[in-house]
């Protein structure tokens, strides 16, 4: 399950309704946009709760539309998945991600992770391996700190993803299982494919102080990754409360707006130079 993409973006309407013409329209200019280089990546920080330590990033992509301004990914994500786009976007994301983490590391800042997101449709493509191989040549970024975020799709073939995922590993990546709990099957493929990390999904840490099934769900998830010795971190933290009951219940890294909202390059560089003075 997508994201619904609300976040603070609801000045922009949905997608899906969009007529054939406005599809076309919208992937002429998808790749006209990638030309250009009018995409951007913003950093969300992940958080060590118990050191207040930036661990990590996850890189997020936005559209710097020359008249529109930033457009979210909800408007041009689907799309880009649909007409195949999101392979030359999702490799521009990669590397630009890379190259920002390692200028990071340059700089002298102690090394972090950064995350990517990968659309099931790259991780079906067996060229993803050699994409990220020649990145990981051009960028010099240690692969133990580059994270992919995948999401369990129906669309994805497992046998393809298996062997990909296995490549993946061998090169010493990071897989995280993103939207963790909302997916098809998440237990069989927990089983399937060896995961490093799970990532709690928004839509339970919502409603934690609220909804005490989401709560139980939260709490038996933690537990779970702790048991199969897979790291866990909870997404959309927004209130100290909900960092209060993932702190009880042994969660020790977070991504949220209590925190931090996605940020441009140069505003993490601000924040790391906060921490490490
Ligand atoms: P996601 O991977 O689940 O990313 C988390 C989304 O939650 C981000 O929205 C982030 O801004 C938002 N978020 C973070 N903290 C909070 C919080 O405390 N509260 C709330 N309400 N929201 C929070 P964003 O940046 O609009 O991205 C939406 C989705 O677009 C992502 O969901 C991901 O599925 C997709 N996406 C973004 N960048 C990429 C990319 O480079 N490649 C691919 N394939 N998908 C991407
Ligand atoms: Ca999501
Ligand atoms: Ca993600
Ligand atoms: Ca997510």
């Amino acid at each position: 399950m997508k994201d619904d993409g609300k976040n603070n973006y609801n000045i922009f309407k949905p997608i899906p309704n969009s007529s054939g013409i406005e599809r076309l329209t919208l992937e002429h200019s998808i790749r006209k946009a990638l030309q250009l280089d009018e995409f951007v990546l913003y950093y969300q920080p992940q958080i060590d709760i118990q050191t207040g330590d930036i661990i990590g990033t996850e890189a997020l992509v936005r559209w710097n539309h020359p008249t529109l301004g930033l457009i979210p990914p909800a408007k041009f994500i689907p799309i880009a998945e649909e007409t195949g786009l999101i392979v030359p976007l999702g490799e521009w994301v990669l590397k630009s991600a890379c190259i920002q983490n390692q200028i990071w590391k340059e700089k002298g800042f102690p090394p972090m992770g950064i995350s990517v997101n990968l659309s099931s449709r790259q991780f079906s493509k067996y060229d993803l391996v050699e994409t990220i191989k020649e990145i990981l040549l051009e960028t010099h970024i240690d692969p133990q700190y580059l994270e992919l975020e995948i999401t369990e799709s129906m669309t994805m073939n497992v046998d393809v993803a298996i062997e990909v995922l296995g490549k993946l590993k061998e090169l010493g990546m990071q897989i995280c299982i993103d939207d963790f709990g909302t997916g098809y099957s998440n237990l069989y493929y927990l089983k399937l494919f060896s995961i490093d990390r799970l990532k709690i999904d928004q839509s339970f840490v919502r409603n934690i102080m609220t909804d005490s099934h989401d709560a139980d769900i939260v709490a038996t998830i933690i537990a779970m990754a702790h048991k199969l010795g897979i790291d866990v971190i909870a997404e959309g933290v927004e209130t100290k409360d909900q960092l209060d009951f993932l702190r009880s219940q042994n969660c020790h890294k977070v991504q949220g707006f209590y925190y931090h909202p996605p940020l441009p390059a140069e505003h993490i560089e601000q924040l790391l130079m906060k921490t490490v003075a």
